[in-house]
């Protein structure tokens, strides 16, 4: 479903990603893991050209691109198969949550209304958030919020959802419903990258976990391995401080 190799990623002299190879395939979840500041966020964000990664090469789905020299016309069809969460939700505040999920149904997609708002309410049922449709995101919780969010991304049936951070501006006791309803989209069988602090969650939903750390995949496998037999050094620390 994705595939990456030798990502890289600067901010003016500071190297961000030096060469980041990855693979995903279709319906896998996959949990990147790694200390504050290692490129995990850079990294979703070169995938859906949020960023514009300055080497290396990407397949998404059916489209390869080379970052060195990557059309407008490349960028939109990735943006179209790809779809992201964010750590703050990222809703229009004027609009409802209805109108936030329809949003880039309309414009992105040209979808017609009718046919838009059919979705974004399916979306937004699967979510949990059927009696929420005219609500604002001002009038919701941060995890009613967030599940808007994922109804947002869910809706446009996109290859592949990316998740920054997506529980991690929540207060503790809000976690959970977000976490359930990520959960019933991974059993949808949805491709899913995930950058989480989420330990447990990362272990039980995960099916390969990707642990970076200065810009480079340090090492991966599955939670049982991970977590239980970690090779690396590095690996182990982090999970030491966070466990
Ligand atoms: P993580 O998600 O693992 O915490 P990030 O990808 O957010 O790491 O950040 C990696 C590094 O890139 C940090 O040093 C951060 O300061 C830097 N960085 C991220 N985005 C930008 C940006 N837009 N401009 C300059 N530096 C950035």
């Amino acid at each position: 479903m994705i595939q990456l190799n030798g990502v890289r990623k600067s901010f003016g002299r500071n190297e961000v990603l030096k060469g980041v190879d990855l693979s995903v395939n279709k319906g896998e979840v996959v949990v990147v893991l790694g200390p504050s500041g290692s490129g995990k966020t850079t990294l979703l964000r070169c995938i859906n050209f949020l960023e514009s990664a300055d080497d290396g090469e990407m397949t998404l789905g059916a489209t390869k691109v080379n970052f060195r020299h990557v059309s407008s016309k490349e960028i939109l069809h990735i943006r179209r198969q790809t779809a992201m969460v964010f750590q703050n939700y990222n809703l229009f505040n004027n609009m409802n949550a209805l109108e936030n999920v329809m949003e880039g149904l309309v414009t992105a997609r040209k979808m017609p209304r009718e046919q838009a708002r059919e979705m974004a309410q399916k979306a937004l049922d699967k979510v949990g958030l059927k009696d929420k449709y005219g609500a604002y995101p001002l009038q919701l919780s941060g995890g009613q919020q967030q599940r808007v969010g994922i109804a947002r991304a869910v809706a446009l049936n996109p290859e592949v959802i990316l998740f920054d951070e997506p529980t991690s501006a929540l207060d503790p006791e809000l976690v959970g419903e977000v976490l359930s309803v990520m959960r019933q989209v991974a059993r949808d069988g949805i491709t899913m990258v995930v950058v989480t602090h989420e330990m447990s969650f990362a272990s039980d939903i995960a099916n390969h976990i990707v642990f970076m750390d200065g810009g480079v995949i340090v090492e991966e496998g599955s939670p049982q391995e991970i977590f239980t037999q970690p090779k690396e050094e590095r690996t182990k620390q982090f999970l030491e401080r966070i466990l």
